[in-house]
C-alpha cells in the first residue's frame, strides 16, 4: 500500500482543503472513463480515492501518521469498511504478553545500544555486544507441545493465529496474536517440559560490531537473521544495534571537525606564545600569534574526525579564551597599573569613576 500523502501528492502537514483539491486532481487525471485504453488508470483511480478516504478522516489520518501501511488491511479503508489496525507484540500488548514471557516482536527484531567514547567514534574500533536473544526451543521445535502429544486447532482463535477486538482507546478494531496459542493457531495437549509450552528459549548471544572511524551519535547498524527467532515457519529477525557517543570532557563534534575551548593566559595571548593541547592523537603544539582575542578560533589541520565518505579528516578547532588572575600580589597589581598607564589605560577609580565615563559616552 502506498502512502496515501504520496499518492495524492500532498505534505503531512496538508490541510483539508489541501487535501480535496489534491484529490479532485489526481481523481479526474485518472478517471476510468477519460482513460479507456489504460488499465492502470483504474487502480489509480482507486489508490487516490482510498488515500482520500484515509487522509480526509481525522482519525484514519492519525491512524495512519502513527502506524503507517499496518494500520490498514488491503482494501479495508477503501471499502469503507472498518478500519483495522494490527498491533505487534512490540505494540500496544507488549505488556500484556511480557506476563507470558513472549515479549519478542512478531518480526523478532531486536534493538540494543552500544556506547562508545568519542575517541574510539573518531578513529574506529570493534565492539564485543553481548544480548538476549529467543530461540525456538530445540525439544519441541518451537511447537510448544511435548512430543508425541495430540496437536488440535486453538479454539480461542479458531486456528488463525490472531484475534481481533474492539480496544477502548482506539476508534477501530485492533488485532493481535493470540494468547492462548502465542499465535501458532495450534495447541497441544501437553506441553514441552524444556520451554514450558512456550516454543521458546532464551539465549545470550554475542555480536561483533565493527564501529568504522568517524559515526556518528544515532547511526545504527543491523545484523541480518541476529534476532529472535519466534516461529517455525518464520526467518529470524534482524539485530539493530544504535550506536550512542560519550560526550567527552575536552572536544564536541560538529561535523568532521573537533572543537574545544583552550584557556590562554593574558601574556599568552598578547604576546603569542605556543601551548599545548589535547587532540584526538594526544598532546600536540599549538602556535598562538600574538594579539589573540578571546573567541578567536584557532585551526588545526587534519586534527578532526575521519570523513566516511571522502577520507581524510577533518580539522580541530580551538577556542580561545582568556583567563583573568583573580589573586594578585601587590607587585603584580603594580606591574598591571604600569602596563595600564603604559598603554594608555585609566584604571586608577579614584581618578574618574566608570559611571562617569559611562555618562560621557552617552553624551
Ligand atoms: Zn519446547
Ligand atoms: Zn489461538
Amino acid at each position: 500500500m502506498r502512502d496515501p500523502y504520496e499518492v495524492l501528492g500532498v505534505p503531512r502537514d496538508a490541510s483539508e482543503a489541501d487535501i480535496r483539491a489534491a484529490f479532485r486532481k489526481v481523481a479526474a487525471l485518472h478517471h476510468p472513463d477519460k482513460n479507456p485504453d489504460d488499465p492502470r488508470a483504474h487502480a489509480r483511480f482507486t489508490e487516490a480515492n482510498a488515500a482520500h478516504q484515509i487522509l480526509s478522516d481525522p482519525q484514519k489520518r492519525a491512524a495512519w501518521d502513527r502506524f503507517g501501511a499496518a494500520a490498514f488491511q488491503p482494501g479495508g479503508a477503501a471499502a469503507g469498511g472498518q478500519v483495522f489496525v494490527q498491533v505487534g507484540l512490540d505494540g500496544l500488548f507488549g505488556d500484556l504478553l511480557g506476563a507470558l514471557g513472549i515479549r519478542t516482536g512478531e518480526r523478532g527484531d531486536i534493538r540494543e545500544r552500544v556506547t562508545v567514547s568519542f575517541e574510539q567514534a573518531a578513529s574506529g574500533t570493534r565492539k564485543t555486544l553481548h544480548y538476549d536473544c529467543r530461540e525456538l526451543c530445540s525439544d519441541c521445535d518451537g511447537s510448544g507441545g511435548a512430543r508425541g502429544a495430540e496437536v488440535s486447532t486453538c479454539s480461542a482463535c479458531s486456528g488463525r493465529g490472531r484475534v481481533r477486538f474492539q480496544q477502548g482507546l482506539l476508534p477501530f478494531a485492533v488485532e493481535r496474536p493470540c494468547s492462548r496459542c502465542s499465535g501458532r493457531g495450534r495447541v497441544a495437549a501437553s506441553t514441552c517440559a524444556g520451554c514450558r509450552g512456550a516454543g521458546l528459549r532464551k539465549v545470550r548471544r554475542s555480536a561483533e560490531v565493527e564501529i568504522p572511524a568517524g559515526i556518528e551519535s544515532g547511526a545504527s547498524r543491523i545484523v541480518e537473521g541476529a534476532g529472535h527467532r519466534v516461529r517455525p515457519d518464520r526467518a529470524p529477525g534482524n539485530l539493530e544495534i544504535l550506536i550512542e557517543v560519550e560526550s567527552h570532557p575536552f572536544f564536541t563534534r560538529v561535523g568532521d571537525d573537533v572543537v574545544c575551548k583552550v584557556p590562554l593566559t593574558f601574556a599568552q595571548a598578547a604576546l603569542g606564545s605556543e601551548i599545548e593541547v589535547p587532540t584526538l592523537d594526544g598532546r600536540a603544539t599549538l602556535r598562538v600569534p600574538p594579539a589573540t582575542q578571546p573567541g578567536h578560533v584557532l585551526r588545526m589541520r587534519g586534527k578532526g574526525i575521519v570523513h566516511r565518505v571522502r577520507g581524510g579528516r577533518g580539522d580541530q578547532l580551538v577556542e580561545v579564551g582568556i583567563e583573568v588572575p583573580t589573586e594578585l600580589t601587590e607587585r603584580a597589581r603594580e606591574l598591571i597599573e604600569q602596563l595600564a598607564s603604559e598603554l594608555g589605560e585609566d584604571v586608577q577609580p579614584q581618578q574618574r569613576t566608570f559611571l562617569e565615563k559611562l555618562k560621557g559616552w552617552f553624551g
